[in-house]
């Protein structure tokens, strides 16, 4: 399980979270919206520990990331990038399903934004890790592999039962793929609901977020 407890995040004087509190539970996965700046890569970053705060958090297992930049090596080749996060994974098959195949031995900065995106989230499935945490993965990635990626962590999920928290601005890919959708605006959660109508749910958060406008 994920815990925020108590909370507070503040880069110099701008506080973007006061007391925060929030549980995700093993096995289900997360999608968390919110308009820009509401604080949801910050949220990412404090799991990752990348930035200080005051509070608790507690991230049970070893996690994977996906990051808005890709954090892969530049001067090295995609296999390596892939190979040295998940020594086991076989890069080659894994390339050829998501539509990279002959992409193993070129280097990072030969890649298109898109490709780099998809490499990084090759690389983080590679690691099939328990607990798998991305910043608006699939912005830039083309709908045909998105959903290939989808389809992916959808199974991972149900044969392992491992937790996956997405960060996303798109309701569909929310709606779709979420068991529980948070919404955040200002720091706080505005929305928080699971079990719900995948369709009746997109109109509740579309007004949610224009009122907000
Ligand atoms: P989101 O990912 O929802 O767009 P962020 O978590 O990136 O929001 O940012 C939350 C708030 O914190 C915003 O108001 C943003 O301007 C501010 N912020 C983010 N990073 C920094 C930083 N390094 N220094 C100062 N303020 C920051």
């Amino acid at each position: 399980m994920i815990e925020f407890k108590s909370v507070t995040k503040k880069y110099g004087d701008k506080v973007v979270f006061t007391d925060f509190d929030l549980e995700i539970k093993d096995g289900e996965i997360t999608a968390i919206l919110g308009e820009n700046g509401s604080g949801k890569t910050t949220l990412l970053k404090m799991l990752a520990g990348i930035t200080d705060y005051e509070g608790k958090i507690s991230v049970g297992d070893r996690a994977a990331f996906v990051f808005q930049e890709d954090r892969l090596i530049k001067n090295l080749t995609v296999e390596r990038n892939i190979l040295l996060v998940a020594p086991t994974a076989d890069a080659t098959a894994l390339l050829n399903e998501y539509g990279l195949s002959g992409y193993g031995k070129r280097y990072i900065k030969e890649l298109s934004g898109g490709e780099r995106r998809k490499v990084a989230i090759i690389r983080a499935l590679a690691v099939s890790s328990p607990l798998l945490i991305m910043d608006e993965p699939f912005s830039s990635v083309d709908v045909a592999t998105k959903q290939k990626f989808m389809g992916k962590i959808l199974k991972e999920r149900e044969n392992k039962k491992n937790t996956v928290v997405i960060i996303t601005h798109d309701i569909f890919e929310a709606s779709d793929f979420a068991d529980r959708i948070v919404v955040l605006s200002g720091g706080k959660i505005a929305f928080d609901k699971r079990d719900f109508d995948r369709v009746g749910i997109r109109e509740e958060i579309y007004s949610l977020l224009s009122k907000r406008r």
